[in-house]
């Protein structure tokens, strides 16, 4: 039995509706034909050379990935040029492609939920509202009580060792960045997975003390110690494996998809590491 590429497509934006997605954004079936069936997929951050090797290993028919593929329009499928490359070898190995970006980011399946909740978060909410009052980026919610900052710091170390363990990534989380007032109180936490550096204006209007996130430049933790938030920056690729771990275990329960085989990849990692 198979499922078709549709079916798995409109299981991903009941959640996750494309119509979530920004006007820049390229998400949906990028690569492939939704009336193909597939036994087996495989999630994943990026499309990476070495992703797209184990998907051909793993006879995996379907990668779904948080990040698009061919985000500016390709002017030729020439294998010397770099944004062709993958695109062509997915057509080669008959392996589609979707992606769900922008519009995941959004959803409750989003990392910046998922680690709200592992860390306990009480009463949270969408940080900055975008497509409707309820649905938007990153969340912001509190602990049931105030902790030092390290004690956070070290929650959230632990959380992502168990994560990537339960995952099977190879590779250790790299160091995570602090920048904030060593022994700080900490209770009222924004989180947005990816680069989130721009949201640090919102998390300080809605009073957080601690943001954490990924891509904090020099200049934006500077303004946000300035202004009495801690800023932890656990890295782009890091803050958004939450989210391919909760997309997977949605799809498995997903009644129709249960003769689907769902895989996440070995190989994702931070392009630092
Ligand atoms: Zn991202």
């Amino acid at each position: 039995m198979a499922v078709s590429v549709g079916l798995i497509a409109q299981t991903i934006e009941k959640i996750a509706p494309k119509s979530w997605a920004e006007d820049w954004d390229n998400v949906g079936l990028l690569v492939g034909d939704s009336a193909r069936r597939v036994e087996r997929i495989i999630l994943t951050l990026d499309a990476t050379h070495e992703v797209v090797e184990e998907a051909k290993e793993r006879k995996a028919q379907l990668i779904l990935a948080h990040h698009p593929i061919m985000f500016k329009p390709l002017k030729n499928l020439r294998s010397d040029n770099l944004q062709a490359q993958i695109p062509i070898q997915l057509l080669k190995a008959e392996i589609g492609y979707y992606a769900a970006h922008t519009n995941l980011d959004q959803s409750i399946y989003s990392s910046s939920w998922t680690i709200g909740n592992s860390l306990g978060l009480e009463r949270m909410e969408v940080l900055a509202a975008f497509v409707n009052e309820d649905r938007g980026y990153g969340v912001i919610g509190y602990l049931p009580a105030s902790e030092p900052l390290e004690s956070v710091v070290n929650k959230v170390k632990k959380y992502f060792e168990t994560l990537r363990i339960q995952i099977g990534i190879e590779k250790q989380v790299n160091a995570f960045r602090v920048a904030g007032k060593p022994g700080k109180k900490i209770r009222k936490i924004a989180i947005v997975n990816g680069s989130g550096g721009s949201f640090i204006p919102k998390a300080l209007f809605k009073g957080a003390d601690l943001l954490i996130t990924g891509d904090v430049d020099h200049h934006e933790a500077l303004d946000a110690k300035e202004a009495g938030m801690a800023v932890l920056d656990i890295g782009h690729y890091t803050s958004e494996i939450p989210m391919i771990k909760t997309l997977a275990d949605y799809l498995k329960t997903e009644k129709n998809l249960s003769d689907l085989e769902i895989m996440i990849s070995c190989n994702m990692h931070s392009p630092w590491d």
